[in-house]
């Protein structure tokens, strides 16, 4: 259990150092150097309650959850459905039956594609979603269009590179059946105003999917409010760990899906002449799920419920604002896009961005090169790729500092 007073109640004080012992992993060094850890966005490191609640999960309480009348099945079911409850309570759902466990964000996204497409999608119907999605928020809706023909619309962005609002208004039509968009840009750390986006689409009575990967971990989302259909995360972006995550989706909508996957769990009944499925959430769960990684996530959220999710936020805002002040006194830096909190994406010069990423890796400084997922994005600036920080809880305002002492480096050897 967690033990630990990561604020002091009196002085609000954020205690960075002792959330940084909570991270094993911070300790270690890479290349003789101490590790400055820049890739959250990517992943994030795992506290030690993460960690020791999965050896805890199979140590006492393995068993396979739902199906067993004995002491252990039900304890692993109690847990289960716990940890349901604990995101419910996060991301403010009304009802725990509207909380789905997945795999992650992806698979999130291809079980709405499917089931979604599958209810309610015919030929030429419309998908609205945007230049700045990630690759698993564009190439489910592909699949569904090479599958039932429907088509996609995407929102272009700004000349200062945020969602064209106007644009996206004109997007929609006769045929639009869904919008399907980021909350924040996993490439240049933008935070969307999807609140304004959701209102726009209901107006029109079309239902919003909110990709939450990205802010999560940043910022409180509470889904009643935003008045999202469906949100979706992974579990590993907010200190959890790998292979769980969720799909947020309103009862109604969810009780008239189709289900995704086949097998156990997901039914009611099974005769070969017809089986009838289960009910939520339950529908959508075919087959074990990662209870473990279910219980290890609920530990994770009761992490950050702990430190407080605004907290964070601020914590996190800061660091951004003192790296892109410290960024923009770099020659000939660019920045892409208006970063608020969670990830800075950069070139400098002409240096290639693998080049940088290599020589700041032998500093000890982890950040991650490319296209990030999202091709279309990049292709829109018409680079290569970026160079991108980004931040979680744990980093500090040293780490930023040698950080831009390392570009600074890499500058001058290039120069
Ligand atoms: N959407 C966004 C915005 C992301 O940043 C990511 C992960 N980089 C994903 C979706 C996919 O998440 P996962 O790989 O955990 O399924």
């Amino acid at each position: 259990m967690l033990t630990l007073q990561i604020n002091d109640t009196e002085t609000k004080m954020y205690n960075l150092q002792e959330i940084r012992k909570e991270f094993p992993i911070l300790q270690r060094e890479v290349y003789g150097k101490p590790l400055i850890y820049l890739d959250n966005a990517a992943t994030t490191q795992k506290p030690l309650c993460v960690i020791e609640a999965i050896t805890e999960a199979y140590t006492n309480v393995n068993a396979n959850v739902h199906r067993g009348v004995h002491f252990l099945s039900q304890k692993a079911t109690e847990q289960y459905e716990e940890a349901r409850e604990t995101i419910r309570h996060f991301i403010n759902a009304r009802h725990s039956n509207e909380v789905i466990f997945t795999r992650g964000t992806t698979e999130s996204i291809n079980l709405v594609a499917a089931s979604f497409g599958d209810t309610f999608l015919q030929k030429n119907d419309e998908v609205i979603i945007s230049t700045m999605e990630h690759h698993s928020n564009i190439v489910p809706w592909q699949l569904l269009a090479e599958r039932i023909g429907i088509k996609l619309r995407v929102i272009p962005l700004t000349a200062d590179a945020a969602l064209d609002k106007e644009s996206y208004t004109t997007l929609f039509n006769e045929h639009t059946r869904l919008v399907s968009i980021t909350h924040t840009s996993n490439v240049m750390g933008v935070t969307n105003p999807v609140k304004e986006f959701i209102d726009i689409a209901h107006a029109r009575n079309i239902p919003v999917l909110i990709d939450a990967a990205q802010s999560i971990p940043h910022k409180k989302v509470d889904v009643q409010q935003l008045d999202a259909d469906f949100l979706v995360f992974s579990g590993h972006k907010i200190y959890g760990p790998t292979g769980i995550g969720v799909l947020y989706g309103k009862q109604q909508m969810l009780e008239k899906m189709k289900p995704y996957q086949g097998g156990g769990e997901m039914i009611q009944t099974v005769r070969f002449e017809k089986t009838t499925f289960n009910e939520l959430p339950y529908k959508f769960e075919a087959g074990t799920p990662d209870y473990v990684g279910a219980i290890a996530l609920a530990r994770a959220i009761d992490f950050v419920n702990t430190i407080g999710i605004e907290e964070i936020a601020k914590h996190e805002q800061q660091l951004t604002r003192y790296a892109l002040e410290q960024m923009n006194r770099i020659p000939n830096m660019r920045i892409f896009g208006k970063p608020d909190g969670s990830a800075i994406s950069f070139l400098v010069g002409d240096i290639h961005p693998a080049d940088l990423g290599t020589l700041l890796d032998r500093l000890g400084i982890a950040i991650r090169t490319g296209h990030h997922c999202a091709q279309p994005l990049i292709d829109h600036f018409g680079i290569p790729g970026t160079v991108r920080a980004s931040f979680a809880m744990y980093n500090t305002i040293e780490e930023v500092d040698t950080l831009i002492a390392g570009i600074t480096r890499v500058v001058k050897m290039f120069a």
